[in-house]
């Protein structure tokens, strides 16, 4: 059975975040430090990693996770790529260049954050090398079936994703009546919550509680979390069925 682990949970800025102080209680809570967003999806023939924070080397350290067969960019703000330079070691270790995902359109930012991991490759020298593969509706990672989709962040498109009964939305201010078609029927649902009061680039808790009374999913995680939330306290208001994600978090699918 596949695992969907969620390597980070936080918004743009990590929680804590730098400079601002926090009561002791609140940091009491090992759920309240949430590195920044990505999910990993342990598949029967192999890993794929959906997202590239800052702090990547650290989530798959703690993760214990060895191998990774590919790569998905779901856009690219810097919370979601500032941590590619980490795929080098799986590149060494592998001895192969990383598949990259993503939409066309992100491509040239990756290209320029990364200019040396794209050929011709230095002699001598240890770098990432990232082969990207086309975005399609579907495509087959890991030994898993993935729907992919585009929801809207203010104007930037992000992928979404699907595999069987589990579908991952992280920084969502719109979904498109085709991307809205792919999140019925579903056991398990990650979504964008960013924060309490509205942000003009993603769903605050209200939106995201609206759009899963919706689609109704069986289990609903909110990730992408601003230290609005304080983990447990939150947890008790939330409707049944709906609960803050956290860092490590695992969901079989
Ligand atoms: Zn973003």
């Amino acid at each position: 059975m596949p695992t969907a682990i969620i390597l980070g949970s936080g918004t743009s800025n990590g929680v804590p975040m730098a400079g601002f102080r926090y009561s002791r209680d609140y940091l009491a809570n090992p759920k309240n430090h949430r590195t920044r967003a990505a999910l990993l999806l342990e598949g029967p023939a192999g890993n794929v990693l959906v997202d590239c924070p800052p702090e990547l080397r650290l989530q798959l350290t703690r993760e214990e996770i060895y191998s990774l067969e590919s790569v998905i960019i779901t856009h690219t703000h810097a919370d979601h790529v500032m941590g590619m330079d980490d795929l080098r070691s799986f590149c060494i270790l592998q001895r192969s260049d990383m598949p990259v995902l993503t939409l066309e359109e992100h491509q040239a930012a990756i290209r320029r954050i990364y200019p040396y991991a794209f050929p011709p490759k230095p002699e001598g020298i240890e770098v990432p090398q990232f082969d990207f593969v086309p975005f399609a509706d579907h495509v087959r990672m890991g030994g898993m079936e993935l729907d992919l989709f585009v929801v809207m962040h203010g104007s930037m498109p992000v992928i979404g994703l699907r595999s069987g009964g589990f579908a991952y939305v992280t920084d969502v201010s719109y979904i498109p009546p085709e991307a809205e078609a792919k999140l019925q029927g579903l056991d398990t649902l990650v979504l964008d919550a960013v924060r309490l009061k509205p942000h003009p680039n993603h769903f605050n808790l209200e939106q995201a509680l609206a759009k899963i009374e919706e689609f109704r999913p069986k289990k609903t995680y909110l990730t992408h979390l601003s230290h609005d939330y304080d983990h447990d306290k939150t947890n008790a208001t939330l409707p049944p069925g709906v609960e803050l994600a956290y860092d490590g978090l695992r969901i079989d699918f």
